[in-house]
């Protein structure tokens, strides 16, 4: 049980501990339920973590349920990523991974029941038809003609339709309920339509196929499911959930409980529009770092963690609420500080030339991996006459305050000399290519006498050293807090600056070895991940995680 924090329990958690102290349920057990048509994004994530989470926390069980419903948009592509995304968040369905589809013939009985028992019938009305009759949120329904069918009738146009003797849309099964209830849930929902379409585990063994409240519903039932989490959006769903728990003969009654969906500033969270994205071409896929999906996430170098303190962080409630894209980078930047060993690497480089340094000599200077964790050791970094510099670390004009490289002015090199700028060499259209200093051999770091202070230090790499990397400096994918907001199309809004590419970045000797996936922090630039898929010792791909800082924060502030 959420050991040693009760307060901070939930509504839901609070609810689940008063089932269980209450002697409701011995065991609780959940289901996370995605629909295979896309990726997980950062929302669902939230729905894994208190499902999962729920479970672990009351040694429960939580179902990986995969909602197979709707085969024209389903993939098994999407299944394979969503069980992938699921594992990587940390969350072990031990052997619970099931699909609506193992329940097509269960769910095909309750149907003949429900016929059987005069609570559903065949209706044969076109699909304009139906929406005419359905009224609106004012104006109550009207009946189909077709609602007094007998049962028998009802039968045989149902097995017709399992047979596959009608053409799609020519007929659907209903449920008999109220076509004057205020919930439109309510009146005579769609329980079957006909499909001729292949489904990703049934092939072609039905062209009908459930729709998507009452296989829930089943699906729950069948798998003894205590408590189904899920969104507000299923809060006018409930009466028609509870209407099929009354009247079906189902093995568990699980309750229904809504929250609020989480809502993310500066992205989107809906798969449709994700997808269209990807059709676009606009992102690269999706796991795009830059996309909100858990597989972007994963690819832009978020760890785990990460995530799961980010959702426990917002809080499971009913209030609709944005929440701030800086508290996630928060969480990630936290994170990596105390995981991400430390390393140097210049992004757009500048030659400095130590012209008092012996040419062809290299020293090795001793650097620590991380400032506070000793135990991850130190490694040496070789030093030469030729270095690489950052282009931002030195201006020739620059102004008072300016504590980096300028003509006349010194600088420390992390973990090495106090260097003074002498001499500048510029190409022919007046741009500085080289840089020319002297360095104090007197002031290397670490050792005696080296305590002579400057007010800049800046990072550097050996040029007869470095390796050459490709860097992508990824940033917000869109550059507007709600870019799904009514006001234009959402589209509109992506921040044309969320992918730059450093195509000649330099990195420390010890990067060349590198496994894809490794996270660090690159001195003084921020967070930075050997990219999953692009990365190669011959050919470095680094992709940014974060910057170190909430670059973001003036702007959002100006925006309010
Ligand atoms: P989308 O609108 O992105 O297509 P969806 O709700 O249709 O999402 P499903 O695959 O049906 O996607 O969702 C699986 C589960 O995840 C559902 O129980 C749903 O309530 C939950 N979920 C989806 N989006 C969010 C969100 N933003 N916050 C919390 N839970 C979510
Ligand atoms: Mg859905």
């Amino acid at each position: 049980m959420n050991e040693g924090q009760p307060e901070t329990r939930d509504f839901i958690r609070q609810i689940i501990a008063d089932d269980l102290a209450g002697g409701r349920h011995a065991v609780i057990i959940t289901r996370f339920p995605p629909e295979p048509n896309g990726y997980l994004h950062v929302g669902h994530a939230k729905s894994i973590c208190l499902n999962f989470g729920v479970a672990a926390e009351t040694g429960g069980r939580c179902y990986l349920r995969l909602d197979d419903t709707n085969p024209l948009k389903e993939d098994q592509a999407f299944v394979d990523a969503i069980i992938d995304s699921v594992r990587w968040l940390g969350f072990d369905w031990g052997g619970g991974l099931t699909h609506a589809s193992d329940y097509f013939p269960r769910i095909h009985e309750c149907a003949g029941d429900l016929i059987r028992a005069g609570k559903a019938y065949v209706d044969s009305l076109s699909p304009e038809q139906m929406r005419e009759f359905r009224g609106t949120l004012t104006a109550p329904g009207r009946e189909s003609p077709h609602r007094s069918r007998s049962v028998a009738e009802n039968l045989d146009l149902f097995a017709r339709m399992r047979a596959g003797e009608f053409a799609d849309g020519e007929h659907v099964l209903r449920a008999k309920i109220d076509m004057a209830s205020p919930n439109i849930n309510l009146r005579d929902p769609v329980l079957y339509r006909i499909r001729r379409a292949t489904h990703q585990r049934t092939g072609d063994a039905w062209c009908i196929y459930p729709m998507y409240d009452f296989a829930h519903t089943i699906s729950d039932a069948i798998e003894g499911i205590t408590h189904s989490l899920c969104t507000l959006e299923f809060e006018d769903h409930r009466p028609l959930y509870e209407w099929f728990l009354d009247n079906l003969q189902l093995p568990a009654r699980p309750r229904q409980i809504e929250f609020s969906r989480l809502n993310l500033a500066f992205t989107i969270t809906s798969k449709r529009r994700l997808a269209e994205l990807i059709d676009l071409g606009l992102v690269a896929g999706w796991d795009d770092p830059r996309m909100p999906t858990i597989a972007g996430m994963r690819r832009r170098g978020y760890p785990p963690e990460a995530l799961r303190d980010f959702v426990s962080r917002t809080g499971v409630t009913k209030k609709e609420h944005l929440i701030q894209m800086s508290l996630l980078e928060n969480c990630v930047r936290e994170d990596l500080n105390v995981r991400g060993a430390r390393a140097m690497a210049v992004i757009n480089p500048l030659k400095v030339v130590l012209t008092n340094y012996p040419e062809g000599q290299v020293e090795m200077l001793p650097a620590a991996n991380h400032p506070d964790r000793p135990e991850l050791g130190e490694r040496q970094l070789p030093f030469g006459r030729e270095l690489w510099i950052e282009q931002d670390d030195f201006m020739e004009v620059a102004p008072n305050k300016f504590f980096r490289l300028k003509p006349g002015g010194e600088v420390r090199l992390r973990y090495g000399y106090i260097i003074r700028c002498v001499d500048l060499v510029k190409d022919e259209v007046g741009r500085v290519i080289e840089v020319h200093c002297t360095y104090d051999a007197d002031t290397r770091s670490g050792l005696a006498g080296a305590e002579r202070k400057v007010k800049g230090t800046i990072h550097w790499v050996s040029a007869a050293h470095a390796v050459r990397a490709e860097v992508r400096l990824y940033d917000r994918l869109f550059g507007v807090a709600r870019p799904d907001g009514a006001e234009a199309d959402f589209k509109t809004f992506l921040n044309p600056e969320s992918l730059r590419v450093a195509p000649h970045a330099v990195l420390e000797p010890s990067l060349a070895t590198a496994e894809p996936g490794t996270v660090l922090q690159f001195e003084r630039l921020g967070y930075f991940v050997a990219d999953r898929v692009d990365h190669r010792p011959t050919r470095p791909v680094f992709n940014r995680v974060v910057t170190l800082r909430d670059s973001w924060a003036k702007l959002e502030e100006a925006a309010r």
